[in-house]
């Protein structure tokens, strides 16, 4: 297949609005492309050569791609560089240089996805001390056989930013329509991806067995499978019923997730994120392979750092040290860390995702020693609202974020890659509307004005709607950012600026600067209103209107743990909205 056959259907994504035709399209390509390759394909559309879990990176800094790019046009760095600064893209940059070039050349050997993506995977697995010229000829190789537009295209992908926003959820569907049949085999093609978080491998063994394949797929350590999430409620009554009258409680850590694949001696952590950070962690993977009794398992924990001289519990912040490459045997004498653990996804042979969470947890505690740094979760099994409140006000007290009130039901499986009420969240900030954080995701800006001249004066914000898989504003924000904040901000959203609204993205507003929905932040509200101008949950209130977060203010906290689907839903700001009406109505 003709890379170029690629770099045209990703020119159709750019240009669409629309995301069922961003599908289509989609779908088209995906139908084009021969079996053998369709994983690579996949993994070329989402900007990747592997899936998450593999440490491997194309990794080349911008710095190192413009001196390819000078290599290949024949241009001075400067030049480009010059040029960077009006695009802000390295990709149309490079596209014009090449093609300004390529009136000079006649001879070009047309380029395959094959030799692309082999091209991208020596370079990622280029390392040493030649590591950095390696990288730079193999791509100036590539640019030299490139047209103008996949030039644009490569260079977009080997600096991690191909800008196109499709989600993995967009890419199911398509591989539903064009290999499972039809919308119906959805649902096998999603679980097969949920336990194996490997879209390039569901779709090769789609496309090329057929849904009889996909029902094969099993739990594999080594194969991180996508998180479970948790809807929240603000009143234990309202948590209660939800529950059928009972839960188990545990206390909601306040760290990051980690999800443990132990094989023998051997111990790997992936992130929420399902990256491989076994690296920040060494201390962990010791406390694991002292602590965990089965030889093979998959468990979930959540890692808290601890003060080194008291052995309290420290905020989520604090891991922030721990995100380094070097030097992290100094951090972890700074900043320890204790394990927290609240589920067992496989233990020695046996898949418990389909077991309810009674039966995962007794799994748990039987293969699990406690220690001093490594606990199960604490919790209590909860019956009544105040033995709730209790343990909730105990949770605050120890200093957690409150507490996840989990299923006990018959029907209570790990449901892997959604967030579903069988895990509902209880935490203390949603005890007044008035001080609830959400999470949002940056997808567009508005230029600064007089003081602000220069950068940004707002962004433009949105909750992610999971049902449609879009994107949905809700606030323009421009309130809590330092003068640090202002000043890096243009710099970090640079790469992530595309030229109109991108189709996963609802918006009435036009605003100054449109974003690929990449950026997550954290934001504080006063209160939620209706909106004529916002497009969350538009009509679900009432028709035509959608919902606002008034007085919103940014905390400081910028959820790079956190992709773009995993931000405050829409649903969930609807629910915070009726909280609120139901208060006024209290009070
Ligand atoms: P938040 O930003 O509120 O942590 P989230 O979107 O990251 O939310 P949720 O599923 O909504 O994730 O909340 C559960 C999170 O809480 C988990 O991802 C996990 O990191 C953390 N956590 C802490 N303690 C527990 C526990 N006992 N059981 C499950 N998750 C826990």
């Amino acid at each position: 297949m003709l890379y170029s056959e690629i770099a045209d259907a990703y020119e159709k994504i750019e240009a669409t609005t629309k995301r069922l035709e961003m599908t289509d399209l989609l779908v088209d390509l995906l139908k084009r492309t021969p079996k053998e390759i369709i994983d690579k394909v996949v993994y070329l559309t989402q900007g990747k050569i592997y899936p998450d879990f593999v440490k491997l990176e194309i990794g080349v800094a911008e710095r190192l791609a413009i001196k390819a790019l000078a290599h290949a046009s024949g241009r001075r760095e400067s030049e480009i560089e010059e040029d960077m600064k009006k695009s802000g893209d390295i990709g149309e940059t490079s596209q014009k240089f090449i093609a300004q070039k390529r009136q000079l050349t006649f001879f070009q050997k047309p380029l395959t996805v094959q030799k692309v993506y082999e091209t991208l995977d020596k370079m990622a697995h280029a390392s040493g001390s030649g590591a950095v010229d390696t990288k730079i000829s193999l791509l100036a190789g590539l640019l030299a056989d490139a047209t103008p537009k996949e030039a644009k295209y490569i260079m977009r992908a080997v600096t991690g930013n191909l800008r196109l926003g499709i989600a993995d959820m967009t890419v199911l569907d398509a591989l539903a329509i064009a290999y499972g049949g039809g919308k119906e085999t959805r649902e096998l093609v999603e679980r097969a991806y949920n336990i194996s978080s490997d879209l390039g491998r569901v779709a090769k063994v789609l496309a090329e067995e057929g849904i009889e394949g996909i029902k094969k797929f099993k739990v594999v350590v080594g194969e991180p499978i996508r998180p479970m999430l948790a809807e929240r409620l603000s009143s234990p009554e309202e948590i209660l019923e939800k529950l059928s009258g009972k839960c188990i409680a545990e206390y909601k850590y306040d760290g990051e997730r980690i999800q443990a694949h132990k094989k023998g001696e051997e111990i790997t952590l992936y992130s929420r994120r399902l990256e491989d950070i076994s690296d920040q962690y060494p201390d962990a993977i010791e406390l694991l392979r002292r602590h965990v009794l089965a030889k093979e398992a998959i468990l979930e924990a959540e890692c808290v750092a601890i003060d080194p001289d008291t052995g309290e519990m420290r905020p989520f912040q604090e891991l922030m040290h721990r995100r380094r490459k070097y030097g992290i045997e100094k951090a972890m004498e700074e900043y320890p860390v204790s394990l927290f653990m609240f589920d067992a996804l496989y233990v020695d042979g046996k898949d418990l995702t389909l077991e309810p969470y009674p039966v995962r947890r007794r799994v748990l505690k039987n293969v699990v020693r406690e220690g001093e740094r490594v606990k199960i979760a604490k919790s209590v099994i909860a019956g009544n609202i105040k033995e709730l409140e209790n343990f909730f006000l105990e949770a605050i007290e120890d200093g957690c974020e409150g507490l996840m009130c989990k299923s006990v039901n018959e029907d209570s499986v790990y449901q892997a890659g959604a967030r579903g009420w069988l895990w509902i969240k209880y935490k203390r900030d949603y005890k007044s509307e008035m001080t609830d954080t959400v999470d949002l995701v940056v997808v567009g800006a508005f230029h600064g004005r007089g003081k602000r001249a220069g950068t940004y004066g707002a962004l433009l914000l949105a909750a992610y709607n999971s049902e449609n898989d879009i994107f949905e504003t809700v606030t323009k924000c421009g309130t809590g950012f330092t003068d640090e904040d202002l000043a890096k901000l243009p710099e970090m959203m640079k790469k992530h600026v595309i030229s109109h609204r991108h189709p996963r993205v609802h918006s009435l507003i036009e605003a100054d600067v449109w974003f690929e929905p990449k950026v997550v932040i954290e934001v504080l509200g006063a209160e939620i209103t209706l909106s004529p101008i916002h497009t969350c949950a538009v009509n679900s209130i009432r028709q035509g209107s959608g919902l606002a977060i008034r007085f919103p203010r940014f905390t400081g906290n910028f959820r790079i743990d956190k992709a773009a689907e995993d931000a405050t839903t829409t649903s969930e700001i609807v629910e915070m909205y009726q909280k609120q009406l139901k208060k006024i109505a209290e009070s």
